[in-house]
């Protein structure tokens, strides 16, 4: 299909003394090279499992139990360890929360970018090292010259994010994985962060998975968006689509947490109630306990993935009879 990474019905479990918890039930999505994907929804929706399962990173009790994640074309979700090491170091990066989690303390900040340049490159030792001072002064690090030798802890919490981002992007990988990667930072760096992270992908030509709980980011950052809600994809479409006109109701209900768009979204839909737990999904759409257009169909019946509009959508009222309908008449009040 020609899309760089492509995720097909994934399904992971997590095997426990009262059965089997579906964390990841059946998601499929698709980045194309360059492309910035949002990946969004509550805590424990799933996301960041989603991006550790890309990346071969899962942790075991958790497995991948169905479908498959395709990057380039290749089967990667059942590759040996050793490739999966190695596509990981040199084809997909990831950015975590905590910086710290990506940066050895014990050594400066430039060996790590030489050993991970060297390891997948013939740059010489100098050429190495001048690669890595540039890349310091691409993520925006002051005095690259006298800063490559310094420790992690000799960084402030949003220079280390731009060492992490350096370290990432060092290699030129196709994909970047970013979880949450200003999270953990002042609310003052975030935007930089971001945008720095927008502008150097861009640069690099690396399509990016963005996981955030956060639409604001979202809408200003990327391409397309992914919401998902208790281990399902509820809806995917264009940015601007999504955040203009969601159909579903969930989507619908995190647009209340947009901080700054620049333009009022209208009918809010008020969301009460909490995101299920994996041993309580409900039957049916798991989000019909908080819907207030729930009916007895969406609690029996799993809503499918349907086209709705420029994007699609997993919610009877949209159940592909009339996919052009405008959410704006249907959830006016
Ligand atoms: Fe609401 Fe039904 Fe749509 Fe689920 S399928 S979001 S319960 S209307
Ligand atoms: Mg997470």
């Amino acid at each position: 299909s020609g899309a760089l990474l492509e995720v097909r019905d994934l399904c992971i479990e997590f095997p426990t003394r009262r059965g089997i918890l579906k964390a990841i039930d059946g998601i499929s999505l698709s980045l194309r090279a360059g492309e910035i994907l949002g990946v969004v929804g509550e805590s424990g929706a799933g996301k960041s499992l989603t991006g550790t399962a890309i990346t071969g990173l899962l942790e075991r009790p958790g497995r991948i139990a169905g479908g498959e994640i395709r990057f380039n074309g290749q089967r990667i979700d059942n590759l040996p360890a050793e490739a999966m090491r190695k596509l990981r170091g040199k084809q997909i990066g990831s950015i975590f929360q905590d910086p710290l989690t990506s940066l050895n303390p014990l050594y400066s900040v430039g060996r790590q970018l030489i050993e991970t340049i060297r390891t997948h490159t013939d740059l010489t030792p100098r050429q190495a090292r001048a690669r890595a001072i540039e890349m310091l002064t691409q993520v925006g690090i002051p005095a690259p010259e006298q800063r490559i030798d310094q420790y992690p802890h000799q960084f402030s919490g949003g220079m280390r994010q731009r060492v992490v981002i350096a370290l990432a992007l060092c290699v030129n990988p196709k994909l970047v994985i970013a979880d949450e990667p200003t999270t953990a930072l002042d609310v003052s760096v975030q935007a930089q962060i971001i945008d720095l992270l927008k502008t150097l992908c861009r640069e690099h030509g690396s399509a990016v998975m963005l996981v955030t709980h956060d639409m604001g980011v979202i809408a200003e950052t990327c391409d397309r968006v992914a919401v998902m809600y208790a281990g399902r994809l509820v809806e995917v479409g264009p940015v601007q689509e999504v955040v203009k006109h969601a159909r579903h109701p969930y989507t619908r209900g995190l647009m209340g947490s947009i901080p700054k768009l620049g333009e009022e979204v209208e009918h809010l839909v008020q969301i009460d109630g909490a995101m299920p737990r994996l041993s309580h999904i409900p039957q049916g759409c798991a989000f019909n306990p908080r819907c207030p257009y729930a009916t007895a169909r969406c609690r029996e019946e799993k809503p499918e993935f349907a086209l709705a509009g420029r994007g699609e959508v997993a919610c009877w009222l949209w159940d592909g009879v009339n996919p052009a309908t405008d959410p704006d008449t249907l959830f006016a009040e």
